[in-house]
């Protein structure tokens, strides 16, 4: 047991998501032994997301439930349960007041949803997944607004299921606010591949019952649409309260926002990377399930630095995409690229470090360009992208 004199006697969590639940198991796993609530707006346990857009959307797994017993946790779980208000020292939800010593703000992040009046599914949560799931019937006419990581997951299964998918992009490329153009690029000749339709610089005007208003004109006639156009930190609860906001609650190394005694962690958190130099608020799920450890030692007494070198993946049309890194600095792409087959990888070069790679089905090249990027050793940018030589003998 590592907890000591500062430990506080109560600690309340907001967001019942994987970031919410890993900071009440890492607590639990310290001996931490004060009282804890974790308050979730959903009417469920918490869950796993993203199986929602890859086996439960293929019909392979209906329930990714993350714990089976929530009781051992010693915890007290407020489902359905929204918190609305954060003033000195206490959370006000729509059914009750939280006293706290500690506040760990874990509410994630929600989608965003374009203008008009007809009906736009979206894929945040569970019950989005199963209700959107029913409708991907054989001939079905599906659009999907946005070739982002969901929109070309969600493409996948839907197009594996039998469904007319057509996905709407105003980039000039899938995935392109995430991976750039040239990279993005890449990837347009799977949907193809996979009976897709891919409209790119195409921009969606409004969402009508029975299709959509193309910008320019044009009309584009479905009978499900659903907008994957991104989502926004889930953070509008805490704006009365002198929270300090900057794409999500700013918090800093140790995770701790402008607010005494409040954390923040998981899709709603900007933290503050030194090893990048700049404020990060990543969507991924490695930084939910592994940021609560470092929380729960602060919270603890601790004072951990959390700066990940931070990792996504994707799975679509068939293919495992693997992003570890940030590439916001990079001054140069370099590509790994043996000149045929499915597998692939692009670097992305910052003078002479690499800070950034995505690999198509080369989980080794992911693993070595990781240890480069935390170790930050200058590379050859040549033997990086040769693809005979292994990543890590790129390293000067
Ligand atoms: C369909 C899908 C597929 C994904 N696939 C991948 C993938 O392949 N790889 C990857 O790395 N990441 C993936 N992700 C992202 C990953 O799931 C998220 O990064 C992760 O879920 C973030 O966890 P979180 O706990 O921070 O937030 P969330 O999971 O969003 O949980 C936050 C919870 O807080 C609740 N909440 C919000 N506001 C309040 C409030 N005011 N009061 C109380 N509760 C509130 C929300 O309802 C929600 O239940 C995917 C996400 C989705 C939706």
């Amino acid at each position: 047991m590592t907890s000591n004199a500062r430990a506080p006697a109560r600690i309340v969590i907001a967001g019942g998501g994987l970031a919410g639940l890993r900071t009440v198991e890492e607590l639990r796993a310290l001996g931490y032994a004060g009282d804890i609530t974790l308050i979730g707006a959903e009417n469920r346990p918490p869950y796993d997301r993203p199986p929602l857009s890859k086996q439960l959307m293929m019909g392979a797994v209906h329930d990714t439930s993350l714990r089976a017993e929530l009781g051992s946790l010693g915890a007290d779980f407020r489902l359905g349960e929204r918190a609305e208000q954060l003033d000195d020292g206490m959370v006000r939800t729509d059914r009750g007041e939280y006293r706290f010593d500690r506040l760990v703000i874990a509410t994630g992040a929600r989608p965003v949803a374009l203008p008009g009046p007809g009906r736009q599914w979206f894929l945040r949560t569970i019950d989005d997944a199963l209700a959107l799931r029913e409708t991907l019937v054989p001939g079905a006419r599906l659009v999907i607004i946005g070739a982002g990581w969901i929109g070309a997951e969600l493409a996948t299964a839907a197009a594996a299921r039998g469904s007319e998918v057509t996905v709407v992009e105003a980039a000039a490329a899938p995935l392109g606010g995430a991976v750039g153009t040239d990279v993005g690029a890449r990837t347009a000749q799977w949907y193809a591949e996979a009976g897709v339709e891919l409209r790119l610089g195409q921009a969606v005007e409004s969402v009508q019952d029975g299709g959509l208003v193309l910008a320019g004109g044009g009309w584009l006639a479905a009978d499900e649409i659903v907008t994957a156009v991104g989502v926004k930190p889930d953070v509008g609860w805490l704006q009365s309260a002198g929270v300090k906001l900057e794409n999500g609650v700013a918090v800093d190394e140790q995770l701790r926002c402008s607010v005494p005694g409040a954390y923040a962690v998981g899709d709603c958190a900007a933290f503050w990377s030194g090893r990048f130099g700049r404020r990060m608020r990543t969507e991924h799920w490695d930084t939910a399930l592994r940021a609560p450890a470092v929380l729960a030692a602060n919270l603890n007494g601790a004072a951990q630095r959390y700066d990940p070198v931070p990792y996504f993946w994707s799975e679509q049309f068939g293919r495992m995409l693997q992003y570890v890194g940030d590439h916001r600095g990079a001054d140069r792409l370099v590509w790994r690229d043996p000149g045929y087959g499915p597998h692939w990888a692009a670097c992305w070069l910052a003078g002479e470090r690499l800070v950034a790679v995505l690999t198509v089905g080369l989980p080794r090249d992911l693993q070595q360009g990781r240890r480069l990027i935390e170790s930050a050793v200058p590379v050859d940018p040549g033997r990086v992208g040769d693809p005979t030589v292994p990543l890590r003998d790129s390293a000067r």
